[in-house]
């Protein structure tokens, strides 16, 4: 199901270790689709170039709570969508996307990446919700550096929701 991304990518190694690949029964389809379409936009403007990242522990990065927060964990909100909760699953991920450029890898800034996102909604059907920043694009002022996606409200899988409504832009 999962064509650009690891399962290890959306869990932390706790939730790996004990469950392995069926870590991802903790995960909605409609995010990891969301997250497959996001990953094929960007690598249609930067072929072969891009990389996304959500979590890295796996590659030996700190990140491991940017996609499935356990019970356990205290990161983020209590009612976030990164949680699996009230009898849905985990529909969050937080990601950064970075670029190739001459041998080097650099970070879009996150305000680059949501406007990118919001020029292109129909590409994302799943897609209803971004932590907004505070939409400056030079990566340092941006109050909210990673760019949080979430699928609340969404349509169900298959039948999304016609016509698209504009991705919501929150604040925390
Ligand atoms: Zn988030």
């Amino acid at each position: 199901m999962l064509k650009h991304f690891l399962i290890k990518e959306f869990v932390p190694p706790e939730t790996w270790d004990a469950e392995g690949e069926q870590s991802i029964t903790h995960i909605d389809e409609r995010l990891l689709i969301t997250a497959d379409q996001i990953w094929e936009h960007f690598d249609s403007l930067y072929p072969g170039k891009v990389s996304m990242v959500i979590n890295n522990w796996c590659y030996g990065g700190k990140f491991r709570y940017r996609g499935y927060r356990p019970p356990a964990c205290t990161e983020g909100a209590k009612h976030s969508m990164h949680r699996e909760i009230d009898g849905r699953l985990c529909g969050a991920f937080d990601a950064d996307i970075y670029v190739r450029k001459s041998g080097r890898s650099v970070l879009m800034p996150a305000e680059s990446v949501r406007q990118e996102i919001v020029r292109n909604r129909h590409k994302f059907p799943y897609l209803m919700r971004m932590e907004d920043g505070n939409g400056k694009t030079d990566g340092k002022e941006d109050s909210v550096t990673w760019v949080h996606c979430d699928i609340k409200g969404a349509g169900v899988m298959g039948k999304p929701i016609t016509p698209l409504p504009p991705i919501r832009l929150f604040k925390l």
